[in-house]
């Protein structure tokens, strides 16, 4: 068994925050990831509106930076599955695909993943028509035509960066109104390839071998129609990867966990960072905020144990 004073567990914008700064801070740590580093922000084709890159930068780069910066000041990244995390009296056992690692603090900064719209067609046809990412399916509708579901900051950058290869993008909003940003709202409105379908929800997605329409309803009348379409590209929101601590910590109903300032949590010795926590505002800006706050908590913590 490999021994740690912090693991950290995601390779999103918080988690690579708080290797920096534990690196920087000399903490024995490790970075967990399964995949790619970057996280939600990986997946976002383009960031304006994280300070220092005027004119933006690709969720892809901004994520490799990350990653180069933390380990140019010595943070150990390892590529593994957490599969358990066990308390034993005031330390963890933090069961992986790869080792198993007693630790004596944890930052968990795992994110959240879309969430389902809960429609039969959906699963059905998810990879043949249905995604979760423009990013990584959008080149596959060139020509085509797709429908975005959803109403806030991800479906609607989606929607416009999806009008880059297809001729065709419905936006299907539950309300009359948008809850993106402004600026991206104004965007979106005066993009010709961008039909907004308002007071409508998607009871179904319809096909034969791929996706070929959705069924919706209008909210108001209750009126059913379908529309014709090649794809679907759902951005309902996003549920917290939290399930490595449920029922041990104190969570809301979506399964964001809940943080002081300090970012701890009901678990001493356990911090969170970035989309895991219950937070006002889920953006690159305060996911290493909160990653940089969380590994200075544990320093202090760690010289209290030494006391
Ligand atoms: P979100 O802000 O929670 O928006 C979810 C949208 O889906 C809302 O418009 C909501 O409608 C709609 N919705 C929810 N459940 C639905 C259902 N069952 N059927 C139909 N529509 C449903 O989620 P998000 O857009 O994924 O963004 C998540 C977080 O990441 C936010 O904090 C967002 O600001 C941030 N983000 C930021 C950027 C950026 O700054 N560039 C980009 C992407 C994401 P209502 O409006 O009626 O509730």
């Amino acid at each position: 068994m490999i021994e740690k004073e912090l693991v950290i567990i995601g390779g999103g914008p918080a988690g690579y925050a708080a290797g920096l700064y534990a690196a920087r801070a000399d903490i024995n740590s490790v970075l967990i990831e399964r995949g790619m580093p970057g996280g939600q922000a990986a997946a976002t084709e383009w960031i304006e509106n994280y300070p220092g890159f005027p004119g933006g930068i690709g969720g892809i780069d901004l994520a490799l930076k990350m990653d180069e910066q933390a380990r140019s000041f010595g943070l150990e990244v390892m590529t593994a599955d957490v599969e358990q995390i066990e308390q034993q009296g005031k330390e963890f056992v933090v069961s992986t695909s790869q080792e198993t690692i007693k630790t004596k603090t944890i930052i968990l900064a795992c994110g959240s993943k879309p969430q389902f719209l809960g429609v039969d067609g959906e699963q059905k046809f998810h990879g043949r028509g249905v995604s979760y990412c423009a990013t990584c399916d959008g080149a596959f509708f060139r020509d085509k035509t797709v429908a975005v579901v959803g109403g806030g900051d991800a479906a609607v950058e989606e929607a416009l960066f999806l009008t880059k290869f297809a001729a065709k993008v419905y936006i299907i909003h539950r309300r009359g109104e948008l809850r993106a940003t402004k600026l991206i709202q104004k965007r979106a409105m005066s993009n010709e390839k961008i039909t907004f379908i308002w007071h409508s929800v998607v009871e179904d997605v319809l096909g034969e071998n791929q996706v070929e329409a959705v069924r919706i309803k209008d909210v108001r009348t209750g009126e059913l129609s379908q529309v014709a379409v090649d794809g679907v590209f759902i951005y309902v929101g996003t549920a917290a990867n939290s399930d490595l601590v449920k029922d041990k910590v104190e969570m809301d109903a979506r399964g964001y966990i809940l943080a002081n300032e300090k970012m701890e949590t009901s678990i001493t010795g356990l911090y969170v960072a970035g989309d895991i926590r219950q937070k006002p505002l889920r953006q690159v800006v305060t996911a290493v905020a909160d990653g940089a706050i969380a590994a200075m908590e544990v320093e202090k913590y760690l010289a209290s144990l030494e006391d």
